[in-house]
């Protein structure tokens, strides 16, 4: 592990010692809230937890449009506790009138950062991941809501607990009404959450070897337009549901005189994809359906319903928006 100087001791340590001994430094007498993906990160910090010998409960967010493979293993972690969200992201775009954007997250909100209220959460957040959370730092307070003005506010205040006695109070005080949080590996670069990977010998999802750099929500509007066609092409069903969730969302849009350059879900997966040329969203639009097709007459080729279904999942999702107006 790289060697680096550990700031609360001015000795040099490396990455592996100064992240334990951050856990240690914060343990909650109620054990941590280990928030886990089941990506690499969060992967990370709870076999850091282990050998830290600190208290904590493991807790997954189920955003409804996680990888299959990974809802798979976290469904069969004993440790592992689930949070069910009361409705699904394809409920959720329809009820919003609006698909989530990188500036209206609405899904996170609702899908996953429910969960840890009044609890120290400990995460796998990282400087190197995005320009947006090279601000992030180790230790946060979050009571009004990660996005809020007032919470960012907080944060630019709020430094380390043992900095001074106004800010340990502060934090000291959040613990009641909302959130704390550790980012313990905050400063960890890709090679070393790899290197203490491959150290453990810990099981990591095999979409990594596939040339995944980041495992998270199918489609999500953060992360670049290839990226979150390549999820599409590897996971087809979810760019038909997410169109599916559009055609609704367009319908209730209309129902409720709202104005919309839309008229169907592919239109507004276009803008979504932020794809600007319609044979560039052509091209990509029909190879993907043909994944879905191709994966499902895979699954299912000899079951005549299901196929017919698959077709008009295809063939009419264009048509879906016209066909329900008309029956009004
Ligand atoms: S899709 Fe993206 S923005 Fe929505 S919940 Fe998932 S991570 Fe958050």
């Amino acid at each position: 592990m790289q060697l680096k100087i550990d700031y609360e001791s001015g000795k040099i340590k490396d990455s592996e010692q100064i992240a334990i001994q951050r856990i240690q430094t914060f343990e909650p007498s109620e054990g941590y809230y280990l928030a886990y993906s089941g990506g690499k990160d969060s992967i990370v910090i709870r076999k850091l937890c282990e050998l830290a010998g600190v208290k904590y409960e493991v807790r997954n967010a189920h955003t409804t449009v996680d990888p299959p493979e990974v809802v798979k293993s976290i469904i069969n972690d004993q440790e592992c506790n689930i949070n069910k969200p009361n409705e699904s992201m394809w409920k959720l775009i329809p009820r919003k009138k609006m698909p989530p954007s990188r500036l209206v997250r609405y899904c996170c909100e609702v899908l996953k950062e429910e969960g840890g209220e009044g609890r120290f959460v400990v995460t796998g957040v990282r400087h190197a991941e995005s320009s947006k959370r090279s601000k992030r730092r180790h230790v946060e307070y979050d009571a009004y809501g990660s996005k809020s003005k007032k919470a960012i506010k907080e944060r630019e205040k709020f430094n380390l607990m043992n900095d001074n006695d106004e800010k340990r109070k502060m934090i000291e005080q959040c613990v009641i009404k909302g959130k704390n949080i550790l980012n313990p590996i905050i400063d960890w670069s890709d090679e070393e959450v790899w290197e203490f990977i491959k150290k453990y010998n810990l099981s990591y999802p095999s979409l990594y070897n596939k040339g995944w750099d980041r495992i998270g929500c199918i489609g999500c509007p953060l992360a670049k337009s290839s990226k979150r066609i390549q999820e599409f092409e590897e996971y087809p069903v979810y760019y038909i549901n997410y169109l599916k969730a559009f055609d609704r969302m367009v319908e209730v849009r209309l129902n409720n005189d709202m104005e919309t350059e839309w008229n169907t879900g592919e239109e507004v997966m276009m803008w979504w994809l932020e794809i600007e040329n319609q044979a560039e969203f052509d091209y990509v639009d029909n190879k993907i359906k043909n994944l879905y097709k191709k994966q499902k007459e895979k699954a299912y080729g000899d079951n005549i319903a299901v196929m017919i279904h698959v077709e008009r999942n295809v063939n009419t999702i264009k048509m879906n928006y016209t066909l329900s107006i008309n029956a009004y």
